[in-house]
Order: structure tokens, then C-alpha cells, then sequence
């Protein structure tokens, strides 16, 4: 990928891009009405444009495509391999857009513009070609029967398929959700959040550039309450993939259950605990994954380490190295820089969130080492934050800030360490590092959450199941088992008389 554009490049193409900022239905781009939201640019606090605000006449016309492209089966019932050969093109596709997927992505939400090249379009060009390979592997079965009967079992889509999406990794996690809903058959309809509600549509165009059915994949931007609640509450669609906070997490759940029972999987937020045990064999190498486990995408990421939680007698040698590296690690800068490693957070008023969690924190009398504060630039940009002496009661121990602060907490001895990571409504992911293999099996099986790290955090490819234990969600994404997740199976039972 290009990545020799310097800050200048990047800005001069931003002025040039040119997007639609409507919805995508039955192959085309949709003006929509009048109703209109804007969307600013966080690092400049400007106005970036005015996006549809789809209600609940523009879901209806996204859901009805899609339930006649389902039942004329021009997709479901295309060849497996021919479904395969759109799907990696549109792999290869994503690939080959990497500059205006990273413009659309970083403007709206402040990414850095080297983390869209280097992670977020790289995993999701990554996710589409995984997903269509899968998709002539969806086997059925023949059981076991008396003589007299042959039974079979089959694996279908379930028909239409909303994907709720957040804006931390809007191409990516657009990507988790379509791709194995497609692969498995399924038609979508896709909404985006309405920070980042630019890239979807360049999805949804590539998707039909690839020899996607019009239909197949329709976008509808909008506001979660209008937009989003009239697509988790239709009664034409089968299934809710949705990636989010908790707390909206909860209310999918409640729309299924107020209109047609349809199936929900959620990939909520975190409080994920990293256990820095004394006897861990690199501790340089655990601060630096410590740092990036938090700063990385502004800590912005729903498995964000947040929780550090280091053994006694490791514990002021760990906070020293952490404040010596990691407070110059992440400088905050013009995420169309390609050196900036620190954008601004997604608008101003999840800043004041940040800060406020910040300004508990103090209150409760968790120790600032650094950070804090937000730097002198135009965005919303937070400085990266540690606070030591925390405890596990303190509101910023057991919220999820969604930005970069870290909380360093004493643990004395592996058990201690493991009920403290337990104590969280939250469940999604936890590391813990240590040389002793008896110590970490018994952190893997002990700790609750869904996925465990050993002596490494954030590390995975496509056949890792992602998703979360307790309030941080059900079902999983990425892996056979999320595209099992997007199909039903059908018994049939003949009688051979
Ligand atoms: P959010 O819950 O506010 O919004 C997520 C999506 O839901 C958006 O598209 C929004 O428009 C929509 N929405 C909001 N209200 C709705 C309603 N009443 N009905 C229907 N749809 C509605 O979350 P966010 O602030 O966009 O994203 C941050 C959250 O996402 C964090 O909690 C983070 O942990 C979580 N997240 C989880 C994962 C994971 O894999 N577990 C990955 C990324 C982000």
C-alpha cells in the first residue's frame, strides 16, 4: 500500500475526494430526503459535510430490496464458488480503494491515516477474502437413522441481515459483520454510525464493481435512534449483528423482543485487565504492549487494556518504564500526517466524556502520572493518561472511557490479580503475562472473558473468535463460528416406507 503520500498529498486529495453522502439501495446511490445530519471533522472541529438522515420509510425500501433480492435468490442461490469469486474481489477491491477508504474513515473519525494503510484496510480486505473462502465450505450432514428414513440436515441464510456498526473501526467493523452475512447467503442492509457514515457506502459501490447483485447489500445512513431502531425493530429482518456500547447493546435485545424474535448477536464494550505477573521474562517488552494496549486508536478500541494490573513487587519498576516510554509514545497531531500516531478523539463531546472520567479519577484519589489534559490543537484531542494507586471500586477501574487512559493497580500474587480482572460487568478480552505455563493455563481457565492473551495483547488472525463473556456481548465475530451465526439448519426426514 502507498504509504510514501506526504501530509501535504493527503490534504491535497481530501479536498479532491469526492463521495456521495446518501444511502445505497438496489445498486445505486440514493439521495435521501431532506433531513439531514452533519458530520465535523475531529481534528479541525470543522463542518466535513451533510450526511441522509434515513428514517424509517428509507429502511423500509433497504429491507424490501433486500427481502426480494432473498427471495428471487439471486444471491443465496448463485453458485458457492461464483459467490466466492464476488467476495474476494471485493477483498481485492478494498485493497486497491486503501487510499480513499483511509480519507473517508480518517476525516470523519480522526484516525490516523497510517493505521487505515497499516490495520483497519489490510484486516478488512483480510476479512472479505477469508469469508469468501468459506463459502462453498458450509457443509450440511446425513445422520445416523433406522433403515427406514433418510434424514439430511441443510445450513441456509437466514434472509435479511441488519448490521449496527460504531465508528472506532468503521470500515472493519462493517467488514466483521457483512462479510460472513454475505458469504452465508444472506442479503444486508447496513448502518452505519453517524460519525463515520461515508465509508459503508463505498463498500456497498465496490460490492456491486465486484458483480454483487443489486440489492444484495444496501446501506442506510441515519441516527441510531431513527435509522437504527426502525431496522432492529423490522419484522423482515431474520438477524441484528450489532457492535456497540452495552448500553445500546441491551436495547437490541428489547427490539427483538417488542417485534418479530429475530436473532441478535453483540459485540459490546470492555474493561479489559492485562496481569503483569512478577515473574514475566521481558518486562520492557510487556510496557510497550502496555502502552500500545491503551493508546493505540486513541484508546478508542473495545478491548483496550485499561486495566494494568502488576504484581507488587514489579510495581514501581513496571509505572517507572511505563512513564518513561509512554509518555512520549503517542503524540497527538494531523492524523493526515503519516507520522502521527495520536489523532483526536471522534468528536468534542466525547472528549469532555474523556476528561471527565479523568477528572473522577482524580476525585476519587487515583494518582495522575501524565496526561490528563488535552494538547493546544484545534480537535478533540485527549493527551495519553496514567493514573496509578488505582483501585477497582474507582469509577474509572469499572467504566469503559473509551479514550487513552490507563489505571495501574497493585495486585499482590496471581489469585488476587484474577479476582480483581473478574470484578467487571464487562468480559471481553484480558491478558496475562508470566513465565510459569501452570500459572498461565490456570489465568486462561480462571479468567472470564472471551478472549485470553498470554505474553502477548492484541495479537490474533481471522480464525480467532472475537466477542465477549458477561455484559460485553454474545456471539462471536470473525472465525466459521460467526459465519455459522448468520444460518439456520433445516432437518429433512424422509420416510423410505
Ligand atoms: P453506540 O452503541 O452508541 O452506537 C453503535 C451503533 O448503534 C451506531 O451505529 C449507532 O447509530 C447505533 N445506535 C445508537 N442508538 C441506537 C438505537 N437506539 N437503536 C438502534 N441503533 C442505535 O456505540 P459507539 O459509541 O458508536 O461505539 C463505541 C462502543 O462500541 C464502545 O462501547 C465499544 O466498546 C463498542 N465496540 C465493541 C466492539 C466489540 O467487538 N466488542 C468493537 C468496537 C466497538
Amino acid at each position: 500500500m502507498n504509504t510514501a503520500l506526504t501530509t501535504r498529498d493527503w490534504h491535497s486529495r481530501s479536498t479532491q475526494l469526492k463521495y456521495p453522502t446518501g444511502h445505497f439501495i438496489d445498486g445505486e446511490h440514493v439521495a435521501g430526503g431532506k433531513a439531514r445530519f452533519t458530520v465535523t471533522n475531529p481534528a479541525t472541529g470543522t463542518p466535513l459535510c451533510e450526511v441522509a438522515a434515513g428514517g424509517a420509510d428509507d429502511i423500509d425500501r433497504a429491507v424490501a430490496s433486500c427481502r426480494a433480492s432473498f427471495k428471487a435468490g439471486v444471491w443465496r442461490h448463485m453458485a458457492p464458488r461464483d459467490r466466492l469469486g464476488v467476495l474476494s474481489r471485493l477483498g481485492q477491491l478494498i485493497e486497491k480503494n486503501a487510499e480513499r477508504f483511509a480519507l473517508l474513515d480518517t476525516l470523519c473519525m480522526g484516525k490516523p491515516v497510517r493505521d487505515m494503510l497499516g490495520i483497519d484496510v489490510p484486516a478488512a480486505a483480510q476479512t472479505f477474502t477469508y469469508f469468501a473462502e468459506l463459502s462453498d465450505k458450509i457443509d450440511g450432514a446425513v445422520t445416523a437413522t433406522a433403515v427406514d428414513a433418510f434424514h439430511y440436515i441443510l445450513r441456509e441464510p437466514l434472509g435479511v441481515v441488519g448490521c449496527i456498526v460504531p465508528w472506532n473501526y468503521p470500515l472493519l467493523m462493517a467488514s466483521w459483520k457483512v462479510a460472513p452475512a454475505l458469504a452465508a447467503g444472506n442479503c444486508v442492509v447496513l448502518k452505519p454510525a453517524e460519525q463515520s457514515p461515508l465509508s459503508g457506502l463505498l463498500l456497498a459501490e465496490l460490492f456491486i464493481e465486484a458483480g454483487g447483485p443489486p440489492g444484495v447489500l444496501n446501506v442506510v445512513n441515519g441516527l441510531g435512534e431513527t435509522a437504527g431502531a426502525a431496522l432492529a425493530l423490522h419484522r423482515d429482518v431474520a438477524k441484528i449483528a450489532f457492535t456497540g456500547s452495552t448500553e445500546i447493546g441491551k436495547l437490541m435485545l428489547v427490539y427483538a423482543g417488542q417485534s418479530n424474535m429475530k436473532r441478535v448477536s453483540l459485540e459490546c464494550g470492555g474493561k479489559s485487565p492485562q496481569i503483569f505477573l512478577a515473574d514475566l521474562e521481558d518486562l520492557d517488552r510487556a510496557v510497550t504492549y502496555a502502552i500500545n494496549g491503551i493508546y493505540g486508536n486513541m484508546g478508542e478500541v473495545c478491548n483496550a487494556g485499561s486495566r494494568l494490573l502488576i504484581d507488587k513487587p514489579i510495581a514501581e519498576a513496571f509505572i517507572a518504564r511505563f512513564i518513561e516510554r509512554g509518555k512520549g509514545a503517542y503524540k497527538a497531531g494531523d492524523p493526515l500526517d503519516p507520522d502521527t500516531n495520536l489523532g483526536p478523539l471522534v468528536t468534542a463531546q466525547h472528549r469532555s466524556r474523556v476528561l471527565d472520567y479523568i477528572g473522577k479519577g482524580k476525585r476519587d484519589g487515583a494518582r495522575l502520572e501524565f496526561g490528563g489534559d488535552a494538547p493546544s490543537l484545534p480537535g478533540s484531542f485527549v493527551n495519553p493518561t496514567l493514573f496509578s494507586g488505582v483501585n477497582n471500586t474507582m469509577t474509572i477501574a469499572r467504566e469503559e472511557i473509551f479514550g487513552p487512559v490507563a489505571s495501574a493497580i497493585v495486585v499482590d500474587g496471581l489469585d488476587d490479580a484474577l479476582s480483581i480482572a473478574n470484578d467487571s460487568i464487562y468480559g471481553l478480552a484480558a491478558s496475562v503475562w508470566t513465565r510459569d505455563l501452570t500459572r498461565a493455563h490456570k489465568a486462561v481457565r480462571s479468567l472470564e472473558a472471551g478472549v485470553i492473551w498470554v505474553n502477548c495483547f492484541d495479537h490474533g488472525d481471522m480464525t480467532q473468535p472475537f466477542g465477549g463473556y458477561k455484559q460485553s456481548g454474545q456471539g462471536r465475530d470473525k472465525c466459521l463460528e460467526s459465519l455459522l451465526g448468520y444460518t439456520q439448519t433445516k432437518s429433512a426426514w424422509i420416510h423410505l416406507g
